[in-house]
């Protein structure tokens, strides 16, 4: 089949316009009477925002994860400076209360979701860009920073911050800190630890302290900062980051390509890494995905084919034309029916943009479960396969698409809304994706985080040795158990 992209009105290149500031209440709560922990919160940190209505409460519950039965905060603290944070958790350690972390809440792995009786401390209010400095390709933000506002500001700067989740106009840093997002571009720029210099965070008895510095070389000590990113705040609270930036890459080109077989998009996958291409983005969508795009966003894509490899390159001119040109060739070979490429930058974008909205376009056939697994590259038609089996053995609907040059893939569980079968199917498929992503050696999580949702697969994954060697980390940062416990780690 010829694909032909249908003509669509421009969208503006670049990023659309993003809310950067936090625009909350900003009236002080009335002080709560009888709990002395809140007593406490109130007397030593008068200023402070806090939330203790159960309405406002409520909605510090959930984060976007399915199936989970979170608790609700005991209170939710707005800080707007490290101070307050580090004597917020000298107040935790005194009383004995569980501290939850929380960014926006978009997380995929119940990380900052509440816990009965805990604190939860949303950096929402602590959104400022401290700085951004050109001449040593860095910016210094506070967690709150949503990844596109600082996106955004530092391209009028003509830099770059690459870290690219899909969810990049919600999320914040401090929860891509928090989980090591990944996104789009990981295949060529690595996930949100490549880009981390430095860390101010604090420890769970109010200790503030800094992990690094702006220098690109330095190798003094441990490396608390690649320790910190990724541990889903059981470790400290990330209270500044010191982040690298790059000088602004040209506009991407975008080619499409659509395979008749899942086979046949994963050799091209392999092929393209063999040809020593370099795409900054090589993302793969399923059949059943390529359908809710298409009907989402009227693209005129493919739909009969298997599988479509989306494809970009951020090089330079003719360097751009070459790596399309050969990416082409490599999809071709490996048997693509059709290719298209974007005709223009701003083309390139409204395709990237589609390619987001993936996880959009399923939620509207229902009620969506995402899941975050990793294989080796080479073995995604086998894991695509298998998802293919496991949809069919426990009849539940599976929209797969990823980040096939990571080999991370995303399986989205798509029930009819309120299907009493969901939470329990959900278990059942997640299991056998686990099993199956292990078999073929590889992870349980690519970028959301082990969180709650997957703490019973870490031993299997990792082995029992090394979550011991995590959980002694956790006893000497953390020796009360008050930085969000019950996430990662699983129990004793
Ligand atoms: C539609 C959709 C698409 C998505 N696409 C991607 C994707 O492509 N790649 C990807 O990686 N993720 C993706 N995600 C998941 C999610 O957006 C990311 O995990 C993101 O990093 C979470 O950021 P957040 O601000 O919402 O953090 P939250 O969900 O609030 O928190 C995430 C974790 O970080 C911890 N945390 C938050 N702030 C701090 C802090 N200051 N200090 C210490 N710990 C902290 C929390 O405790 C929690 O464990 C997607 C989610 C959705 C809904």
């Amino acid at each position: 089949m010829r694909v032909i992209l249908r003509q669509r009105p421009p969208i503006a290149a670049g990023l659309p316009p993003i809310a950067a500031t936090y625009t909350g209440p900003v009236t002080p709560p009335a002080a709560p009477v009888d709990d002395p922990f809140l007593r406490a919160i109130a007397t030593r940190l008068p200023g402070l925002h806090l939330l203790i209505d159960p309405c406002d409460r409520e909605s510090y519950r959930y984060d976007e994860t399915a199936h989970l039965h979170p608790g609700l905060p005991r209170a939710v603290a707005l800080p707007t400076e490290t101070a307050q944070v580090s004597e917020l958790l000298r107040l935790a350690t005194e009383f004995r209360v569980p501290v939850v972390p929380r960014g926006a809440g978009s997380g995929l792995s119940g990380g900052a979701t509440g816990i009965e009786g805990g604190l939860t401390i949303a950096f929402t209010a602590m959104d400022r860009i401290l700085e951004i400095d050109r001449e040593n390709l860095v910016a210094v933000v506070q967690p709150g920073v949503i990844n596109a506002t600082l996106k955004t500001a530092v391209a009028a700067e003509g830099l770059f911050y690459p870290p690219d989740p899909a969810s990049f106009e919600t999320c914040s840093i401090g929860g891509n800190l928090g989980t090591n997002a990944g996104g789009l571009c990981c295949v060529k720029y690595g996930q949100t630890r490549e880009s981390v210099l430095s860390l101010e965070v604090v420890m769970a008895d109010g200790t503030v302290i800094r992990t690094g510095g702006r220098n690109l070389k330095d190798v003094a000590g441990y490396s608390l900062t690649h320790l910190i990113v990724g541990s889903q705040g059981t470790l400290a609270l990330i209270t500044e980051a010191t982040l690298r930036l790059r000088p602004a890459p040209p506009p991407r080109s975008t080619l499409l390509a659509f395979f008749p077989t899942l086979e046949s998009a994963g050799d091209a996958v392999a092929g393209i890494a063999a040809a020593g291409l370099a795409p900054v983005t090589l993302e793969l969508l399923d059949r059943f995905t390529i359908g809710a795009v298409d009907d989402m966003n009227d693209l005129g894509l493919d739909r009969e084919a298997a599988a479509m490899l989306m494809i970009e390159s951020d090089l330079p001119g003719v360097a751009s034309v070459a790596e399309m040109e050969r990416a082409e060739e490599v999809c071709l070979a490996a048997g693509a029916g059709s290719t298209v490429r974007a005709r223009d930058a701003q083309e390139a974008d409204w395709l990237r943009q589609a390619r987001r909205s993936a996880h959009y376009a399923l939620e509207r056939m229902g009620d969506v479960h995402m899941e975050d697994i990793v294989v080796p590259r080479a073995r995604i038609p086998e894991m695509l396969r298998a998802i293919e089996g496991i949809a069919a053995r426990h009849d539940v609907r599976i929209g797969t698409f990823g980040h096939a040059g990571d080999g991370n893939l995303h399986p989205d569980l798509v029930f009819e809304h309120g299907d009493p079968r969901a939470e329990e199917a959900t278990a059942a498929v997640r299991n056998e994706l686990y099993r199956t992503a292990l078999d073929l050696g590889g992870s349980v999580t690519g970028e959301h985080g082990i969180g709650v949702s997957r703490r019973e697969w870490l031993v299997e994954q990792r082995g029992a040795d090394a979550v011991r060697v995590m959980r002694a980390i956790k006893v000497a940062l953390d020796p009360l158990g008050i930085l969000n416990p019950g996430r990662v780690l699983p129990d004793a």
